[in-house]
């Protein structure tokens, strides 16, 4: 089946006369026991949840490998390094990806006794020998740089260590990790899997079975799950990532290549560009090009007045939604120049984007 099929039929049960296609919410936190078998299918949510167990079929289907889901990215992001990482060991994490993931290494992981070296996504990539979880983010978010994830996922098992991919940004239409070799792949669902702004998520897939038990019971233990509506609606969203993808796709294939076209823009990163540094590899590993665009304006006073001045640009964090927002990242204490932009474009008419947004920065 291709894209489009998969992602309407991804984790819905078999059609049963008088059953919705896809089962609404169900709202419960322990359920009844059989007073002599005890638990049947579900005895506690924590632990088993309908709802979450169909959202996690679907996640799992589209990523090629069991999944587990969190309440948020980096609620599944932090499950997976420290159900894996142990004292004395050491982690290699993208140097410009998710900054968040570099604070919890330098404060939290740093005070287990666990070390990081930090590498840049478009490398150069050291001897991994010492390391133990080589964390990959590509597309980085924010800067849209792209690794050879074969490459590197054959480098680091060849120095013993695990690798694992932050799929955010690419979504599992954009890339599928594992079948480039990861062990796991980790993301958000917050963005572009859900598309709608309204909700939390995040997980882990694995095809290693004792990975994905060590997971697992990390997140029985710990109790970072999302709750059933939120599934509810990040399986209902998950039907028009296809549709979605697509327009946000074309939207940053044109507004990129007006961008890079004006004199009064710097710094243009699309990796669908042809002329972008991360060209080459994003075509030859990625099955589409994400909708999210970087750009510099030079300073946050214009960026400031090219915000005002846009009728469809949000100004608003997060990205992947069918809004098309715009985030200063450096706002946030991201490593990036003032004038920085991250644009998401969202799934409106590509004609009334472009002109917006060309208005927009002619009054800036
Ligand atoms: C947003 C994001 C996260 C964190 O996800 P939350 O759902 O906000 O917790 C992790 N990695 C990347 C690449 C992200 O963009």
């Amino acid at each position: 089946m291709n894209d489009g099929t998969k992602v309407v039929h991804a984790g819905l049960p078999e059609p049963a006369a008088g059953e919705p296609f896809l089962p609404g919410p169900v709202f419960a936190a322990p359920y009844h026991l059989d007073p002599v078998e005890g638990p049947v299918g579900n005895g506690y949510a924590r632990t088993e949840h309908p709802t979450r167990r169909a959202l996690q079929q679907a996640i799992g289907e589209l990523e090629g490998g069991p999944a587990l889901v969190f309440a948020s990215g980096q609620a599944a992001i932090t499950a997976l390094l420290l159900s894996v990482l142990r004292t004395g060991d050491t982690v290699a994490l993208p140097s410009d990806g998710y900054f968040t993931v570099r604070a919890f290494a330098q404060g939290t992981l740093r005070g287990l006794g666990v070390g990081a070296i930090e590498v840049p996504t478009a490398g150069p990539y050291p001897d991994f020998t010492g390391v133990r979880l080589v964390l990959l983010e590509s597309p980085a978010n924010p800067g849209l740089d792209v690794c050879d994830i074969r490459a590197v996922a054959e480098a680091a098992h060849a120095a013993g260590a695990l690798v694992a991919v932050d799929n955010t940004t690419a979504t599992p239409l954009g890339q599928n990790p594992l079948a480039l070799g990861a062990d796991l792949v980790v993301a958000s669902g917050t963005k572009a899997l859900t598309g709608h702004s309204d909700l939390l998520l995040g997980y882990v897939a694995t095809n290693d079975g004792g990975l994905y038990e060590q997971v697992e019971t990390w997140r029985k233990q710990t109790g970072s799950v999302p709750g059933a509506f939120d599934c509810w609606l990040a399986h209902r969203s998950i039907a028009t990532l296809d549709l979605r993808l697509r327009r946000q796709s074309d939207n940053a294939a044109a507004l990129a290549t007006m961008l890079s076209e004006r004199s009064d823009v710097s710094g243009v990163r699309w990796p669908g560009l042809a002329t972008d540094p991360a060209f080459k590899v994003a075509s030859e590993q990625m099955r589409r090009i994400p909708g999210v665009v970087s750009f510099d304006l030079g300073d946050a006073a214009r960026v400031a007045r090219f915000l005002a001045a846009a009728e469809l640009v949000f100004a608003a964090t997060s990205f992947g939604g069918v809004h098309t927002t715009a985030d200063r990242r450096a706002q946030w204490g991201d490593d990036t120049s003032p004038g920085f932009v991250r644009l998401s474009c969202g799934i409106e008419d590509t004609d009334d984007l472009m002109a917006d947004l060309a208005a927009a920065l002619d009054q800036a």
